[in-house]
């Protein structure tokens, strides 16, 4: 996939925010701000300031309007549903290369709660996936008990567990499976 690194690098942290949402992971992934903090720490999120009880429950709010947009059924819907999020932010394009990484865009503006950076840059991200024409790629889980979403950016589109470790393994022992059909 030729996504930049930064849009994968927000679409990561997107799958990642709606799997810890109960309705994916079964039990809630950002119990306190602690949790929270830590999410912003694993994906290295910038500009954040000390967060409180609100940036909690506004971050969790935006997990099922960001799940709504790897369950539509097209394109049409897909960038119907980008476009409402797209609509309730602020956008401040920029360049930056904070912390030694190379440049890239933030989209975010200054001094935004961590809610709306992480919904204008999500947004965004997912903005240039349906503009690829790419959409079919946000995808849920295939295995049947499993409601969490993924971002299939495997050069053959073949991506189709989510990367928790049952659906992984799940993967794993099918390809087995599969393997030794064709063998026998
Ligand atoms: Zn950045
Ligand atoms: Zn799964």
């Amino acid at each position: 996939m030729t996504f930049s690194h930064d849009v994968q690098h927000a679409l990561g942290m997107v799958v990642d925010l709606v799997n810890t949402a109960p309705e994916g992971a079964d039990q809630e992934l950002l119990p306190d701000v602690e949790a929270l903090q830590g999410f912003v720490a694993d994906h290295v999120i910038s500009d954040v300031g000390p967060l409180t009880d609100a940036d909690l429950e506004h971050v969790r709010a935006l997990r099922p309007r960001f799940r709504e947009i790897f369950l539509a059924e097209d394109t049409e819907h897909a960038s119907a549903l980008v476009n409402e999020l797209l609509a309730t932010t602020r956008l401040c394009p920029r360049l930056t290369n904070h912390d030694g990484y190379d440049w890239h865009m933030h989209y975010f503006a200054p001094g935004a709660a961590l809610a709306e950076h992480l919904l204008t840059d999500g947004g965004m991200a997912l903005a240039f996936v349906v503009v690829a024409g790419e959409h079919e790629r946000l995808q849920t889980c295939a295995a049947p008990d499993c409601r969490r979403v993924l971002v299939d950016l495997s050069r053959n589109r073949s991506k189709r567990y989510c990367d928790s470790r049952t659906c992984g393994n799940r993967l794993h022992v099918a390809a087995y499976r599969e393997r030794r059909r064709a063998a026998g």
